[in-house]
């Protein structure tokens, strides 16, 4: 029997279509080997052709849930997904200033892929202003990196500059995802590191439209592998390795935007 088994936690809203959300960042932490947690923040009801309703839910009950797992528990790790609105992103940071669980991955989520709102107007304020200075990693892709700077993100030099704003807000490590860029024919994700590093990571475009919780997968198996020990810089270069591979070897499910496969 292992002991010393790594646990992670999932702080997100969940996605019925098991794709995204709470779901992706269960099953990620699962194929990576470390025990996930979660403390849920929202229900949404969704399937592969977009998000049909959403509720946010009551803050005793999310507060009872970080307490129960902090009085039992060890997380080495923690990750936030979709927190609904202003009111639960200071729930959740009043949470996490309470209780030790680890380095913190932050994936700022705003709008699904569908366009859905995932995340009100007002509680961008909030994640800039209280949830990303207590950030490890902060994982923005480049719609959501463009609400945080006020930035129009167009190139390699916008994405960079949007780094360098991210992390003056208190973020140690950043990563903007380049995925959403349109015309590229790879996926150049850069990377802005605690200690002034920074690279680009660089994937071959999939031509795929099964890419339904793929911001969500890179968080939680950044948060998987900080709980296993492993250092910033490689966890990133890790998750993005993974996230490849999910979408690669993509599976058929539902009529739309489908997910990813987890046993890649
Ligand atoms: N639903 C939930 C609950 C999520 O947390 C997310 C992303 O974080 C999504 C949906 C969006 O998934 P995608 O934009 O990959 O379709």
């Amino acid at each position: 029997m292992m002991t010393d088994f790594p646990q992670a936690l999932s702080i997100a809203g969940s996605d019925s279509s098991g794709g995204a959300g709470m779901q992706a960042d269960l099953k990620t932490m699962q194929e990576r080997h470390v025990y996930a947690a979660t403390v849920l923040v929202a229900i949404t009801a969704q399937n592969t052709l977009g998000v049909q309703d959403s509720v946010p839910l009551p803050a005793k009950i999310i507060n009872e849930q970080f307490t129960s797992i902090a009085d039992d528990l060890a997380i080495k790790a923690c990750k936030t997904g979709m927190l609904a609105d202003s009111e639960h992103v200071s729930i959740v940071v009043e949470n996490l200033k309470k209780y030790d669980f680890g380095p913190l991955i932050v994936d700022p989520v705003m709008v699904a892929k569908g366009g859905a709102t995932l995340l009100t107007e007002d509680a961008v304020i909030t994640i800039k202003e209280n949830l990303i200075p207590l950030a490890t990693v902060v994982t923005p892709n480049i719609p959501e990196a463009e609400v945080l700077t006020d930035l129009t993100i167009n190139s390699k030099e916008d994405m960079i500059m949007a780094g360098q704003k991210i992390k003056a807000l208190g973020a140690k490590n950043v990563i903007i995802k380049g995925g959403h860029q349109a015309s590229a024919d790879t996926a150049s994700d850069f990377v802005l590191l605690e200690n002034g590093h920074s690279f680009w990571l660089s994937s071959k475009r999939i031509d795929t439209i099964r890419t339904h919780g793929t911001g969500d997968t890179l968080s939680a198996c950044i948060a998987a592998e900080l709980a296993k020990g492993v250092d910033v810089e490689t966890a990133i270069i890790t998750a993005k390795k993974y996230v490849e591979a999910t979408i690669t070897d993509g599976i058929i499910v539902g009529h739309g935007h489908g997910p990813l496969n987890h046993w890649a």
